[in-house]
């Protein structure tokens, strides 16, 4: 009877540690979290995890805020790289991916609520329209932020803006020099819009980030920061000859534990 109750707690620590990676050795270096859409997933959508909702956002972001936490603009994180000046000990990039209206109807609220900033990367020719890159049989497509929205946010001062391309692709599947063009319009554009330098760049799928024909392109268009979507927290000072800024993706269904291991050890699972 014994050995049958040490063999159940054995096989739930076995499972609990194959599901959370609390073993890893803690990693130091910059956090940049990576969000996408605050809300609930419409019915239909297959890429749930992309969703986070605004109550699990909201504490999440309290989590940082409480634990000392300074949420970084990019332009602020490139002044104190640039400058050699150094980053506060506990340095985070809020980030989300895409440009979705939710990210201005919920995710900036909740920032200027708790006195948090965030960045966020346009696919700039859906401003205002849908994201038609997703097929809409597996992720409906939802609004976007209109150039109004964006620009309201900016100019709050907790947001900033970065490019996700003007299309969205799968950079590293084009021609280098239409992948290129994609990094180098995107940015001419949005700057147009904002009437503002746009530093940093993150690679739709992370698709490109270490191809040096592509990153290439990135650097020649003139981005000082550049964002891969590999998982993983990035040493510092960074070497930007070693590759794009790595992140860590915030799926819907992390919890607590998920996000402090993020923050600690650059992963949450195996
Ligand atoms: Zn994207």
């Amino acid at each position: 009877m014994h050995i049958l109750i040490v063999l159940v707690l054995l096989l739930a620590a076995a499972g609990f540690s194959a599901r959370w990676a609390w073993w890893r050795k803690k990693t130091p270096g910059l956090a940049v979290l990576c969000y996408h859409k605050i809300g609930t997933p419409p019915s239909g959508s297959k890429l749930k995890d992309l969703w986070v909702s605004p109550e699990k956002f909201r504490r999440q972001v309290k989590y940082l805020l409480d634990n000392g936490y300074k949420t970084l603009l990019f332009s602020e994180f490139l002044h104190a790289w640039k400058s050699g000046t150094g980053l506060p000990e506990k340095a985070v990039l809020i980030t989300f991916d895409d440009g979705y209206e939710n990210n201005y109807t919920a995710a900036w609220h909740i920032l200027k609520e708790l006195g948090a900033k965030g960045n966020i990367f346009v696919v700039f020719n859906t401003i205002g329209k849908a994201n038609i890159w997703h097929n809409p049989s597996s992720e409906p497509w939802i609004n976007m932020a209109t150039a109004e929205m964006l620009l309201e946010m900016k100019e709050s001062g907790i947001i900033e803006l970065g490019s996700h391309t003007m299309s969205h692709p799968h950079l590293g599947a084009l021609e280098p020099e239409n992948a290129a063009w994609e990094m180098r319009e995107s940015k001419r554009q949005l700057e147009a819009l904002l009437s503002a330098e746009v530093c940093a760049f993150a690679y739709p799928y992370g698709d490109g980030a270490y191809l040096p024909a592509v990153r290439a392109g990135a650097l020649a268009a003139g981005y000082s920061l550049d964002f891969s979507f590999t998982q993983g927290k990035t040493s510092l000072p960074w070497d930007r000859q070693k590759g794009p800024l790595d992140r860590l993706f915030i799926k819907g269904t992390d919890n607590n534990l998920d996000l402090v291991l993020h923050l600690s050890r650059g992963a949450s699972r195996l």
